[in-house]
């Protein structure tokens, strides 16, 4: 049977990540690129999912997550910033961050409608604006300090504007925003019909004693947000796929008129789990300190090498420039190094739409002591 298919998505072929994981498999090489631990996951969270299993909760789960899951998320959010969230209408549990973003998205953009977003960025939001007609509005940021000029961003806004997207703790930059960020923000949507997502999923990922920041700490970001956040990364556990979203009540009403037909619930037993795991505070307030060793590991043993530490003050990834070593563009060079130094990275053109090319790779330190001590080892004679 012969039948015209017209792509809804035709820019969109195989990943950067799915790209660099497969010639990491090929030549064997140690893979730094894709975002996620080789380490084991702690037992006793893994036996709790069991535990729930073997009780049997093992039927459909509340359409916007399990209550007392719900409730965690909210005494976290108090414990954090001081802020009151209702779990019943202001928080939805997920199938992970993608997930959440993609339903925030859907929820609200219409074709014509222009969604403001900053590159480099995560893979997910171009393609998903455009999935539902939206326009995407880049704003190209630059190494090394991948910085906001507001004023540009103020241009770019337009009477279509209807979202704009932020991520912070930022991947694949590794900046987190700052105060003054916020509050150009604000400045920005006040009195404009513009919503925002802002994903947090590395909300604990962050060093050198900073504190979370959110978006939810300013009332008036946070009366039009979508607030994103990952378990994947709060607890080592990027395969479980479960995550949430913290918007006010009129906006949650839209997300879960979508959530509910695409998704509907989220694996019951890992949310009962998860909620019972995260009585105690200390499994997220004790990730900045465990990232940050392996950050500093990466950081030390990288110095003297020829390659340029980028600074890294949250998320798990760190870029390095090659400038000083070689000036093939970022791809072909993360090529190479895969092939013959045995380590994988990406790219940082890759999270650009434009062609751009800084000499910039950037590292995932999610990984086993060990593992990081392999990568240093293969990495030293690089130059
Ligand atoms: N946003 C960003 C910036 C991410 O890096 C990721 C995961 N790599 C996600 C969202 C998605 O999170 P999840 O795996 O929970 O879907």
């Amino acid at each position: 049977m012969s039948f015209t298919l017209t792509s809804k998505l035709p820019h969109v072929g195989t990943t950067i990540f799915t790209r660099m994981s497969a010639l990491a498999q090929k030549y064997q090489a140690l893979n730094l690129s894709q975002g996620f631990p080789d380490y084991e996951t702690d037992p006793r969270l893994v036996d709790l999912v069991s535990q729930y299993m073997k009780e049997g909760y093992n039927q459909y789960a509340f359409m916007a997550g399990v209550p007392v899951l719900r409730e965690r998320i909210a005494e976290k959010v108090e414990n954090l910033y001081g802020i009151d969230i209702h779990p019943a209408d202001e928080v939805t549990v997920t199938a992970g961050g993608t997930q959440a973003i993609f339903t925030a998205i859907a929820s609200v953009i219409a074709v014509g409608d222009e969604v403001i977003i900053f590159e480099p960025a995560y893979d997910c939001y171009r393609p998903t604006v455009e999935l539902f007609g939206g326009r995407v509005i880049p704003v190209m940021l630059r190494a090394p300090d991948f910085e906001i000029d507001w004023n540009e961003v103020k241009h770019l806004v337009s009477d279509r504007t209807r979202m704009i997207i932020l991520n912070n703790p930022n991947n694949p930059t590794g900046r987190v925003l700052q105060e003054r960020d916020f509050l150009a923000l604000q400045q920005l949507v006040e009195s404009t019909n513009i919503l925002l997502v802002s994903d947090e999923v590395y909300e604990h990922l962050i060093f050198d004693d900073r504190r979370p920041h959110s978006m939810l700490q300013y009332e008036s970001l946070r009366s039009r947000a979508f607030v994103v956040a990952s378990f994947g990364k709060l607890l080592h556990t990027t395969g479980w796929k479960v995550g949430y979203c913290i918007a006010p009540e009129k906006l949650t009403a839209e997300f879960r008129k979508v959530h509910q037909f695409n998704v509907f619930s989220v694996h019951a037993p890992t949310q009962y789990a998860i909620a019972d795991y995260l009585s105690n505070p200390e499994v997220y307030l004790s990730l900045p300190g465990f990232f940050q060793q392996k950050r500093d590991l990466l950081i030390e043993g990288l110095s003297g090498t020829g390659l340029d530490i980028l600074p890294c003050e949250g998320t798990y990834f760190l870029n390095v420039s090659y400038q000083r070593i070689s000036n093939l563009p970022e791809l072909q060079f993360a090529e190479l190094l895969t092939k013959e130094k045995g380590v994988a990275m990406i790219p940082i053109s890759a999270f650009y739409a434009a062609e751009v090319n800084q000499y910039l790779l950037r590292i995932c330190f999610a990984k086993k002591t060990d593992t990081l001590i392999k990568a240093v080892d293969l990495l030293q004679n690089i130059g």
